[in-house]
């Protein structure tokens, strides 16, 4: 199995994830498969939608080592964080995003048991973008909507920029 990040406009990053039903070997076998793919782009997190899989999984690892998150929910926000985040899903769009400060997540474990997970600064900031991920958000959405255009601008030149790369 070779993934492969899509990337913004692509339809399926502004689609809805599904529950998991079970955990069971195939999508523990496809997060081990986002964790490569995350590793391989100097990722932080990696939601399965930016694979092309409409499932509620989140890899992460910020330092400390590889977590995965299957259905993780948001059950508490509390504080505020302003970060500038960037995703793999758009590539050298860097954006400043205010964001809870500290969450606590509820997910199921590799093991299919459910877990509940406090966090703080950079895991509750990542774990945010990749369960916005999950119902479709990107950064972009967490903007105004002016400066929301300036960017949306600004991917699309760098899009047609590509473009010509490739033809040449
Ligand atoms: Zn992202």
């Amino acid at each position: 199995m070779i993934l492969e990040i899509k990337k913004y406009p692509d339809p399926i990053l502004r689609k809805k994830c599904q529950p998991i039903k079970e955990v069971n070997e195939e999508i523990r076998k496809l997060a081990e498969e986002m964790l490569k793919v995350m590793y391989a782009h100097q990722g932080m997190g990696l939601a399965a939608s930016q694979v092309g899989e409409l499932k509620r999984l989140i890899v992460i690892d910020i330092g400390e080592g590889p977590e995965v998150y299957f259905d993780p929910q948001i059950i508490k926000k509390q504080g505020e964080i302003v970060f500038e985040e960037g995703c793999l899903s758009l590539p050298e769009v860097f954006l400043e995003i205010k964001r809870a400060a500290q969450v606590k997540v509820a997910a199921l474990n590799k093991k299919g048991e459910k877990i509940v997970v406090k966090a703080q600064g950079l895991r509750a900031i990542t774990l945010q973008h990749e369960i916005d991920h999950l119902n479709g958000i990107l950064i972009l959405d967490r903007k105004n909507p002016f400066i929301r255009l300036r960017d949306l601008i600004f991917i699309f030149f760098q899009n047609l920029f590509r473009k010509k790369q490739l033809l040449t």
